[in-house]
């Protein structure tokens, strides 16, 4: 988050190959019943099945962001997921969930990390939320906010470290990304951003050592 920046991600991508593909498939009528059901959320107008609610880290709280703010997708199927980009709210935990519920914010993360440790996740990973400024990289990250500002190193919590640690392992275990700073990014690193965060005082020799024993933890 941070400084304000349009992220609509509003063109015709892969994705729509993808359907394309699908539909041109189903076409000449040589799928499989199985495979028919396996690709007919990929036809125009069809979304993969959801459950409402669910989350994707267990304890998390759902609150969902608005529409407007990320795009439908069916990650990993239609794009790989390789990075974990880490942000800073510059507010708390209320104005966050606020901005991202707002339609004309045009900005959201998956997930929001609070001072105490508690997670709200508002946009399923399977989905590409507008958080890193960067088409590409929105379409294979998932985004984590932290409650807080950039310049307040109190801000960020023992508990907030902990619980993002093993929100981020179990990221990196779905979907098989190395933790490493390669793939474990601030939003200061992404290509062509104007966004500072997460800010000199995230501590990524402390926090990659947490990621990396919480799935050795989890395994
Ligand atoms: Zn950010």
């Amino acid at each position: 988050m941070g400084a304000k920046k349009s992220d609509s991600d509003r063109r015709i991508g892969r994705r729509a190959l993808l359907v394309g593909g699908a539909a041109a498939a189903v076409g000449t009528g040589v799928l499989a019943r199985d495979e028919l059901a396996r690709l007919y959320w990929r036809l125009p107008g069809v979304r993969r099945p959801r459950v409402a609610g669910a989350v994707d880290f267990r304890g998390a709280r759902w609150v969902a962001a608005s529409e407007a703010n990320f795009r439908w997708a069916d990650r990993p199927d239609d794009y790989t997921i390789d990075m974990v980009v880490v942000h800073v709210t510059q507010g708390d935990l209320s104005s966050a969930v606020k901005a991202f519920e707002d339609p004309g914010h045009r900005a959201a993360a998956h997930y929001i990390v609070g001072k105490d440790g508690h997670v709200t996740q508002m946009i399923r990973e399977l989905d590409v939320a507008y958080h890193a400024g960067n088409r590409a990289y929105n379409e294979r990250s998932v985004g984590i906010e932290h409650e807080g500002f950039v310049d307040r190193p109190k801000d960020f919590t023992d508990a907030m470290y902990a619980t993002s640690a093993e929100l981020t392992a179990g990221i990196c275990r779905r979907y098989g990304i190395p933790v490493d700073r390669e793939h474990i990014i601030g939003h200061v690193e992404v290509p062509g951003t104007d966004h500072t965060d997460p800010g000199e005082h995230w501590d990524w020799d402390r926090y990659l050592p947490l990621v990396r024993k919480a799935l050795t933890a989890s395994a």
